[in-house]
């Protein structure tokens, strides 16, 4: 039995042109004026029924079959049908919707980039991951490659032709890149051979397209150790030289794949570069920096997975807690014409239900906002506007990443449990969620290395320049709406908590300027903190929006519902994270590490 799944056009159009006023947006943007919402419509309506068509019937055999590996010719077959599908995805343009019209995309935003890829994610996450690394590779290409390299490699990833990978991990080097120990030696050409093993590659290799373009981080031999010494490299599986000519095959091969808890349909491989002809991309010892330009893009994508998955659990235990009849509502009878009363009338499936719900709109519609302020900061004319959007988008990129990465643990784990011991065996597919989800929390940076990344870079080193700026705009908003009677229930906690925020985070500063270990004892909390702030500040938004819309009376109390849940039941949350934090350090390091068992 395959779950089911409806694109949520309704709510993707509502926090599009609603909430985040995208059509105002975009006029000003050069190269989106003619995006009007009536060919905004028609992209999304064309990529949900690609996705609930082509992809959603693949999810579940997918995951059954897995990928295969044949040792005799480092190849690797996905499950039946995804090279189909990828054809389709190729002749249906999805596949440079948003690379640069020049290198043969469309050039839309990625904020319809977006809503297009929590489709697909929804309908088939494993098959979603495929195209998720050529959009990096894409980027990356487009930022820092130089133009013959845009031409050979950018052009035939944008097509579709070619997809691309991101090859950083190595059996002892996770987390932490500097250990990295993949070499380049210099060619005699200006090429570099490269050497080395990395591991956990997704798509590695595959049987989509003949060419795979790895975008590998190694070290020169003069490379200063730790992060200073990485450099980027664009290893293709078949050698491509300067003037785009394919040649022979490349001395790059992938030696297994793993088998895992989820995401069966993805190949994630062991890649073994055996002095494989690379080309430097960027300037030589920049790598990390030049691999931030994908892994930035990468990890707002994987928090669209997130919002994907936890969409898609949602629909389904929606739809089953209407039908299963069990028990009798406490307050008495709602179907006494049944033998009992379906689950939604339960409070805690309600509870669960309101969790989830409230987790996704919310969810969207950060990781929306997040998609205009790529834009913007691609886009806008205005060099403040760009830098403004650029300073946001970096501090609520770890936000969007393990914040939505986590709501997809919690929203399919609660879905399950609304299918009760239905969910947990394979036959109505929400265990399959629960262990696709379960990836996204760890790779492209795990939910600790976000938090670090948030606390320890966005507002320690950068004197939380990103967060002034939302703190400001929260504020903003607040003081928009402050004689507005009807937003009040949302407005006043708003502004009490955005304050509470400020004042948490300076008194965390203070309290690592003695002992910097308060920023690893606080990181985790505070992201989750920042994030169920941010949610809070969205739902206002979304109510303020409805109000204001010309959207249904239903549509409109759902939100408004929907947002008073999430500020009586999930906004308390940052009490528990904020005392956490208040604690201190003390309680983590005071054990000495002998006594922990
Ligand atoms: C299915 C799959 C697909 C993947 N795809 C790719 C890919 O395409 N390309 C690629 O390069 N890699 C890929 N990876 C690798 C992935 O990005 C890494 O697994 C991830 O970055 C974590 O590294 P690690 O597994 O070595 O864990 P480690 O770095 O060893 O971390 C172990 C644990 O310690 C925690 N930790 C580590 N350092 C700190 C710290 N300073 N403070 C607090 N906690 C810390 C981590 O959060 C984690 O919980 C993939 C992995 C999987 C499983």
């Amino acid at each position: 039995m395959t779950t089911h799944y409806t694109a949520p056009l309704a709510d993707v159009r509502f926090a599009l042109y609603d909430v985040l006023e995208v059509e105002k947006l975009f006029a000003r943007l050069p190269s989106c004026e003619a995006l009007n919402r009536e060919l905004m419509d028609a992209v999304l309506e064309e990529a949900a029924k690609f996705s609930q068509a082509v992809l959603a019937p693949l999810n579940q055999t997918g995951d059954s079959q897995g990928c295969t590996f044949d040792k005799n010719t480092a190849g690797v077959t996905t499950p039946e049908g995804f090279k189909h599908a990828y054809e389709q995805f190729v002749e249906g343009g999805w596949a440079g919707l948003t690379a640069p019209e020049a290198f043969g995309g469309q050039g839309l935003p990625e904020t319809i980039g977006a809503p297009v890829k929590e489709f697909i994610d929804s309908a088939n996450l494993a098959w979603g991951t495929y195209p998720l690394l050529s959009h990096g590779a894409i980027e990356a290409l487009r930022v820092i490659g130089e133009d013959w390299q845009r031409e050979a490699f950018l052009k035939p990833i944008a097509e579709g032709r070619w997809t691309g990978t991101m090859c950083l991990t190595e059996a002892h080097c996770g987390s932490d890149l500097g250990l990295l120990k993949t070499r380049a030696e210099p060619n005699p050409d200006g090429s570099y051979a490269i050497t080395g093993t990395k591991i956990f590659i997704t798509a590695g290799e595959h049987d989509f397209t003949d060419n795979i373009v790895h975008l590998v981080l190694a070290r020169l031999p003069d490379a200063p150790p730790g992060v200073k010494g990485i450099s980027l490299f664009i290893v293709p599986k078949l050698k491509v030289d300067r003037e785009g000519k394919i040649g022979e095959r490349n001395a790059v091969r992938c030696g297994a794949i793993e088998h895992k808890m989820g995401l069966k349909g993805s190949a994630t491989c062991v890649m073994k570069f055996d002095g494989a002809q690379g080309w430097l991309i960027g300037e030589p010892h920049r790598g990390l920096n030049a691999m931030f330009v994908m892994m930035n893009t990468a990890r707002l994508a994987v928090g669209l997975q997130g919002l994907a998955l936890s969409e898609r659990a949602y629909q389904n235990a929606l739809g089953y807690a209407r039908e299963r009849l069990q028990m009798r509502a406490l307050s008495g009878a709602k179907s006494p014409d049944k033998p009992a009363d379906p689950l939604i009338v339960h409070g805690d499936v309600r509870r669960m239900l309101l969790t989830q719900k409230s987790l996704i709109e919310g969810g969207r519609a950060l990781g929306l906002y997040a998609g205009t302020l790529v834009d913007i900061q691609h886009r806008a004319t205005d060099e403040a506007e760009r830098k403004r959007a650029e300073t946001l988008l970096s501090f609520l990129t770890p936000i969007v990443k393990a914040l939505l990465t986590e709501n997809a643990i919690e929203c399919t784990n609660l879905a399950l449990q609304i299918y009760g011991g239905h969910g947990y065996i394979a036959e109505h597919g929400m265990e399959q969620y629960v262990r696709d989800a379960r990836i996204t929390t760890i790779y492209e940076g795990t939910t600790q290395i976000q938090a670090l990344d948030l606390l320890g870079r966005k507002i320690m080193q950068q004197q939380g320049a990103g967060l002034k700026l939302f703190l400001e705009e929260i504020a903003a908003f607040c003081a928009q709406h402050a004689s507005n009677e009807s937003l009040q229930e949302f407005i006043a906690p708003l502004a009490r908590v955005t304050k509470e925020w400020a004042d948490l985070t300076q008194s965390i500063g203070k309290r690592a300027v003695g002992n910097a270990d308060e920023i690893g004892a606080a990181a985790a909390d505070y992201l989750f903190y920042s994030g169920y702030v941010a949610l809070a500040y969205f739902w206002a938004r979304s109510v303020a929006a409805a109000d204001a819309s010309s959207r249904k009376a239903d549509f409109k109390q759902a939100k408004r519902l929907t947002a008073r849940f999430y500020f009586a039941r999930i906004l308390p949350r940052t009490n528990v994270h904020r005392m956490a934090i208040e604690t201190g350090a003390e309680s983590l390091f005071a054990m000495p590490d002998a006594l922990f068992g």
